[in-house]
């Protein structure tokens, strides 16, 4: 049984809280209020007036030009963030955030729908009596179910369902409601004549596995409320001792191609770095944020300690095809946790081809001290040189046209 917690209008919750006399008023949270910017958070007293997170400043402006503009105070929320995860822990140790405003809490298997809900409203009353914040919580027995319950009740919605009360809900609504189904996919789905939630759990599974390949019987699951996306709680997500990069890209970006070269690149980075400070790891963990600051990571055990890029990469790879439903990426990560001192006696290999591999490795490493990181990278990583605006190391010249995908840094 899972919850999902979800702080309600949180930023502009927040600023609400701190300064009282902006109580029951409407609140638009915005980068520099001074300045050309988008909405950051709307409180509910601005969104009658059709103000929403992510439009034009101007536009907010015009809708309610009496509403109170406050900057925005990311550390705030971040720390605040942090004390509503402690919180969550009296309730259970399995508390894995979501995203700044957004968490599950795990209560295990043998808790029932009407206890679980009981604790819900339990954790409900104590954020809005500890931050004077309000929170709606859906409760089901996976995270699919309880992360779309969440969204039917709010503000300070309650809303449990099993996964038959999720079908009575969720069946006759458009598919786009369906978690994971963003605007692009909706119009692919809708083109099979799919329009519903309900449509969708009836469809043919060979014909969603022509249009969409291995996410075509997810996506069909999914429409049953079924969902089987484990918990990874925080304080375990990534070990204290783990080496990573991740990069926000300049745009958002859906490009298959783009995403895969970026983690390669990464995976490169990550393996030069456990090489050069004489660490091997055995957990690879991808991190994946879209641009609603949801942040997915996933991590899996290795069977053998590695500093090798295109291991590292192929299990990275793997993760995120497994976790990756189509929707634009912000920020992209890679990192390796569960990690030993490399000595010299583990450098005896197995295979021969393992042993080669190992030499090139070192000779490519020693390059790389002499003349610099970017004297010799994975071609792969270097797959998106097409793209327009790319410079790679300044050899080809920018040329125009417009094409999906974030300039490389
Ligand atoms: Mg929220």
């Amino acid at each position: 049984m899972i919850l999902l917690v979800d702080m309600d209008a949180f930023f502009a919750s927040v600023e609400q809280a701190h300064h009282p006399h902006l109580l029951g008023q409407p609140v638009v949270v915005c980068g520099d209020p001074g300045r050309r910017g988008v909405v950051t958070a709307a409180s509910y007293e601005a969104r009658p007036f059709g103000v929403r997170a992510g439009m034009a400043l101007g536009e907010a402006r015009r809708l309610c030009p009496q509403a109170h503009y406050v900057e925005g105070n990311p550390e705030k929320y971040v720390a605040l963030s942090l004390q509503l995860l402690e919180l969550y822990t009296t309730w259970s140790p399995e508390v894995e955030p979501f995203s700044v405003d957004e968490a599950f809490v795990g209560l295990g298997s043998r808790v029932a729908l009407g206890p679980a809900a009981e604790v819900a409203r339990e954790i409900q009353l104590a954020i809005l009596e500890r931050f004077q914040l309000g929170a709606s919580i859906g409760v089901g027995p996976n995270k699919l179910v309880a992360k779309m319950a969440a969204g039917v009740r709010k503000p300070r919605g309650l809303t449990a369902l099993d996964e038959e009360g999720f079908r009575a809900t969720f069946w006759p609504r458009d598919i786009q409601e369906l978690w994971g189904v963003g605007p692009k996919l909706a119009v692919r789905i809708r083109s099979l004549g799919f329009k519903t939630v309900g449509d969708l759990a009836h469809a043919p599974v060979p014909l969603l596995k022509t249009a969409f390949g291995i996410v075509g019987p997810a996506l069909r699951e999914a429409a049953w409320g079924r969902d089987e996306t484990p918990l990874v709680p925080y304080h375990r997500g990534v070990d204290a001792k783990s080496m990573g990069h991740e990069v926000t890209l300049p745009e958002d970006c859906d490009d298959e191609r783009y995403i895969e070269c970026t983690l390669l690149r990464l995976s490169d980075q990550v393996g030069r770095r456990l090489r050069t400070e004489g660490y091997v790891g055995r957990i690879v963990a991808v991190k994946l944020r879209n641009q609603r600051f949801e942040t997915v990571l996933r991590q899996r055990a290795l069977p053998e300690f590695t500093a090798d890029h295109l291991r590292i990469f192929q299990h990275a790879r793997a993760l995120w095809r497994e976790h990756w439903k189509g929707d634009p990426v912000r920020l992209i990560g890679v990192s390796v946790s569960g990690l030993a001192r490399r000595s010299p006696g583990e450098q005896q290999e197995l295979l021969p081809a393992d042993a080669r591999s190992r030499r090139l490795e070192r000779a490519l490493d020693q390059v790389r001290d002499r003349l610099g990181e970017a004297s010799v990278v994975p071609l792969g990583s270097l797959a998106h040189r097409r793209a327009p605006g790319h410079v790679p190391f300044g050899t080809l010249p920018a040329r125009s046209g417009a094409r999906r995908g974030p300039t490389p840094p």
